[in-house]
C-alpha cells in the first residue's frame, strides 16, 4: 500500500492502527458474500452437507481476500477523508 495517494498527496495511514475498524467493513463484506453462497447452494443443489457448505465459505473467504482487504479498508478511509476535487497535484 503506497503511503500517500498519488494524486492529493493524503496519507492513507493518518494514525497507526487506524484501519482496525476495517475488520468490521470486511465483517460485513464477508457476511454478504456468506449469504451469496449459502442462498446460490441451496437453490443449485439443495441437498447439500454441512462439510460441502464449509468448505465453500472457506474457499470464498480465501480466494476473495485480496479483495475484501482492500476493499473495506477503502471504505474505512472514505468514511473519515472526505473527496476534495479541486486538491490535485500537478504530476
Ligand atoms: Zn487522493
Amino acid at each position: 500500500m503506497v503511503k500517500n495517494c498519488p494524486h492529493c498527496n493524503q496519507s492513507t495511514e493518518p494514525e497507526p492502527g487506524f484501519y482496525f475498524g476495517a475488520m468490521f467493513i470486511s465483517y460485513a463484506i464477508n457476511t454478504a458474500f456468506f449469504l451469496i453462497v449459502w442462498t446460490a447452494l441451496t437453490l443449485i443443489y439443495p441437498d447439500y452437507s454441512l462439510t460441502v457448505l464449509l468448505t465453500l465459505l472457506a474457499l470464498t473467504v480465501i480466494l476473495l481476500l485480496p479483495l475484501t482487504y482492500r476493499l473495506s479498508r477503502t471504505i474505512w478511509i472514505y468514511i473519515f477523508v472526505k473527496y476534495k476535487p479541486e486538491i490535485e497535484l500537478e504530476n
